[in-house]
């Protein structure tokens, strides 16, 4: 067992951590007071990420990415933690699901994405499947050798800067002993579509500027080449794809928990009250104490995770463990820091209230903090036939 980065995992740490710190920590007050990202800066912040060597870093290299483990991949992903996310989403990192694109499919999406020159957005949401995804009514029906398809999606992340996007969408029901369930099938759609929009959604207290938006299917007519997979397959490509976004989620949390730490740190050692500074008082350093101890274990169990998916060992487990705790930790630590900066921590003449604002969605999007949970217990149980 080795604990330390090597010096290249040091150096990924280093780059990405100085352009978090030059090239998006100037712009988050902006994008936090106006709701948006300038225009015209996510396509300078993606063009520097290309010339950096970063873009779709984690893709392979054979078609065109940096080809990065998954190791490696979490410490990016947890030093873009620490900076603005309407902002680090131009730092590209397509969903790694594109690699189940198949032929022509590779030339319009895939290739594409990992060059920076189209954006993708994941849509399985709707308003009456949330956490259980098979409940969804977005439906496609067969008709004239195409697929027909009605319904929609919320809470689309980053959707007002797609060109496509990956959409699940029911394509039949099964009769099972347990009841009707559905068949999935994962879609390629692009923006613009006949038949399909995209609105804008709801505005949302974390994140300001990565905005969710909702998408509209109304007889909306889409060939079997738009398949992603196989039809019927959706879970299929799911699964074997989408679990590494959970171990995304995860870093992001240790790395911003670091920053927000380091700012209580500092603030703690310089505010003096009663003629001495306030991290004198064992009620502040002891929260300073529980909080490192915390972040550390997350950090921990995320490279952990990380690791177990490099040696092909099984991780699903794992990887709900880090979410979960990872994201209980943030919302832990934001608390806290803002409790150390006193009635300041809620001006925004600083960024821990944001922190704070941000840190609630990590316990809901990929998987409640309760799914989380509940895919722990299943592993556990059963092998044990319960
Ligand atoms: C800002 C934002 C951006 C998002 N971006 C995307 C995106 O890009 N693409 C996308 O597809 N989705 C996206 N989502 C959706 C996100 O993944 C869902 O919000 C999440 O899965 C929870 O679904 P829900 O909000 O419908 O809550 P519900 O599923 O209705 O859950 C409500 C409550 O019930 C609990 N609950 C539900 N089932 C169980 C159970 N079996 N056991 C115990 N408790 C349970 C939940 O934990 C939760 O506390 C986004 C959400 C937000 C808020």
């Amino acid at each position: 067992m080795q604990f330390g980065l090597s010096d290249e995992q040091e150096m990924i740490v280093s780059t990405v951590r100085s352009f978090v710190e030059k090239e998006i920590y100037p712009y988050e007050a902006e994008v936090e007071r106006t709701g948006a990202v300038p225009e015209g800066l996510g396509d300078e912040i993606k063009r520097k990420v290309i010339d950096l060597g970063f873009y779709a870093c984690n893709f392979p290299e054979e078609v065109g990415g940096a080809g990065l483990s998954h190791l490696d991949f979490t410490l990016v992903e947890r030093e873009l933690g620490r900076g603005s996310m309407a902002l680090t989403h131009f730092f590209g990192r397509p969903q790694n699901i594109l690699m189940a694109c198949e032929g022509e499919q590779k030339e319009r999406y895939l290739l594409p994405a990992v060059r920076g020159e189209r954006m993708d957005a994941l849509a399985m949401t709707e308003p009456d499947a949330g956490s259980d995804v098979r409940a969804m009514k977005c439906s496609a029906v067969r008709e004239g050798g195409d697929w027909v398809v009605n319904g929609s999606k919320h809470f689309i992340s980053g959707a007002d800067h797609a060109d496509f996007f990956i959409v699940f969408i029911a394509t039949g029901v099964d009769e099972t002993p347990k009841g009707p369930k559905k068949r999935i099938t994962c879609f390629l759609v692009d923006r613009g579509h006949p038949g399909f929009a995209v609105r804008d959604g709801y505005r949302s207290v974390s994140h300001r500027g990565y905005n969710n938006c909702i998408l509209e299917f109304s007889d909306c007519r889409l060939p079997d080449a738009q398949v992603l997979g196989a039809v019927d397959g959706g879970f299929e490509v799911m699964n074997e794809w989408l679990y590494a976004t959970r171990l995304t989620v995860a870093a992001f949390s240790v790395g911003r928990a670091r920053r927000c730490f380091d700012m209580a740190v500092e603030y703690a050692a310089q505010r003096k009250q009663f003629g001495q500074a306030i991290a004198k008082f064992q009620g502040v350093s002891f929260q300073v104490a529980d909080m490192v101890t915390e972040i550390d274990a997350a950090d921990w169990l995320t490279l952990a995770g990380a690791w177990r998916l490099d040696q092909g060992l099984a991780a699903n487990r794992e990887i709900a463990s880090a979410k979960l705790y990872a994201t209980e930790m943030l919302a832990r630590v934001t608390d806290t820091t803002l409790q150390i900066f006193g009635g300041m921590g809620l001006m925004d003449d600083f960024p821990i209230e944001r922190f704070w604002r941000d840190a609630r969605v990590e316990r809901i999007w990929d998987g409640t903090s309760e799914i989380q949970r509940h895919i722990i217990g299943r592993e556990l149980f059963r092998p044990l036939g319960a």
